[in-house]
């Protein structure tokens, strides 16, 4: 038999899958070293092909919120396979999720479910622009909002004008339609707007950026954007994939007590099965196929055995509300531990953190945008990550992605956690 290594397995994973991987960040280049293959996990633990065990601090990027194979999750896949693994048909348990998202969501009046945080975001855009009749969106530099044409667009300097796209395959067609902006900049925001009359269909945004790390919104600029949306019958787009369900159980919009008018979702609403939605006002929500103009669809959407999981996670979490000051104190005391660690190593970098989202920049300018984001020295970042592997904690392979929490880190585990941060912050320097 042969026992097959992490290393083994890249090497066939070449073969047969671009890169080895079917998501880039996956594939550690740009911290450097060959990505681990993992066999199973549970808790806090992943457990890798060689049968290394780490402390998992990305959690399937979000979605694994109450850490590895919840029991509680588990039971309800189980129980939905046994009914068949999908109809094309409508179920019961649509309604289920999508009556709860609403009750969660005071903003979102009605939801459909798709199988991707991109697809919602496709859809919620697709959706913006046919119900304002207008072409042009704004989205903001660093902000990932999945992998759809429209969001594929660096906005170097030439941010207040015209996108360019980056990623060959994106038409110039489509990259023009899209504006860009600096995160937490309004005034930005104003000048596209009236360099655009009534051409801008919507801003999108991450309401806290976790796509260029840990980024929060400036005092008023949320309100600022609604405001600016409102004054210009903009659709005011949150895109929650990240943050619904994590910052709170109305994600975002309930921590800064801001309505969105469409909302965008994913990751922890499939506890950890392929789901996205996208919902909202019940007037622009209509405007969508089969009652409104605006096509969408999607064979596997609203699937039942990812609607069990998605169903069971959202009601852990709606029956568990102490959950949210738990993941919040747990990643203070992270943040705290760094701190103390990087005064006694006598070293100036930035964290940024909110709820159980928190990155540790290697930079000593505050980080607000993906400009300041961009002052951290990422090579240092590929050593830290590299060194952390090795002390048995898994983070996030990029400077540029947020790192999150989940309710199974306990004390001894935080402790551990702050050790291996001093003692690989101090190998480093
Ligand atoms: C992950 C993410 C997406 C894309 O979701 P996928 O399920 O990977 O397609 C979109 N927006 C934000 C904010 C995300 O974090």
């Amino acid at each position: 038999m042969i026992i097959e290594t992490s290393k083994s397995l890249f090497n066939k994973a070449q073969n047969f899958i671009p890169g080895g991987v079917n998501s880039p960040v996956r594939a550690f280049k740009s911290v450097g070293g060959d990505p681990l293959f993992i066999k199973s996990a549970k808790g806090a633990y992943m457990y890798d092909a060689d049968g290394n065990a780490y402390i998992d601090m990305i959690n399937s990027w979000g979605p694994m919120i109450l850490g590895h194979a919840h029991e509680e999750i588990g039971a309800a896949v189980v129980e939905a396979v046994k009914t068949s693994l999908s109809f094309g048909a409508p179920t019961e348990a649509e309604i289920d999720i999508a009556e709860l998202i609403c009750e969660m969501f005071p903003s979102v009046e009605k939801v459909r479910m798709v199988n991707s945080g991109t697809e919602a975001t496709m859809s919620a855009i697709r959706l913006a622009r046919g119900y304002t009749d207008r072409e042009k969106i704004i989205k903001f530099e660093g902000c990932y909002h999945g992998h759809g044409d429209s969001f594929l667009i660096a906005a170097g300097s030439g941010a207040a004008t015209m996108g360019v796209p980056n990623s060959p395959g994106v038409t110039e067609g489509v990259a023009k339609d899209t504006l860009t902006a600096p995160y937490n900049d309004l005034e930005a925001v104003k000048a596209l707007i009236e360099s655009n009359p009534d051409n801008i269909a919507a801003i999108i945004l991450e309401p806290v950026a976790g796509n260029m790390g840990c980024i929060t919104p400036k005092e008023g600029y949320l309100q600022g954007l609604r405001t600016l949306c409102d004054e210009h019958g903009i659709i005011l787009i949150f895109d929650e994939v990240m943050t619904g369900f994590r910052l709170s159980q109305g994600g975002a919009q309930e921590l800064f007590n801001i309505s969105a008018d469409l909302t965008t979702m994913g990751k922890i609403i499939g506890g950890g099965m392929p789901v996205g939605a996208y919902g909202g006002k019940k007037e622009i929500m209509e405007y969508v196929s089969p009652v409104g103009p605006v096509y969408q669809a999607g064979t596997l959407s609203g699937n039942p055995v990812a609607m069990a999981a998605g169903y069971a996670m959202l009601s852990h979490l709606k029956s568990h509300p102490e959950i949210y000051s738990q993941l919040e104190n747990t990643t203070k005391k992270i943040k705290e531990g760094f701190e103390s660690n990087l005064s006694k190593l006598g070293l100036n970098y930035t964290i940024n953190q909110i709820g159980s989202m928190i990155s540790l920049f290697f930079s000593d300018k505050q980080i607000v945008d993906f400009e300041t984001a961009k002052t951290s020295d990422t090579e240092l970042f590929g050593k830290y990550f590299r060194g952390m592997l090795n002390e048995g904690v898994y983070l996030a392979p990029s400077q540029f992605e947020t790192l999150f929490v989940s309710t199974v880190i306990t004390d001894d585990l935080v402790n551990k956690l702050v050790e291996a941060n001093y003692k690989v912050l101090q190998s480093i320097h």
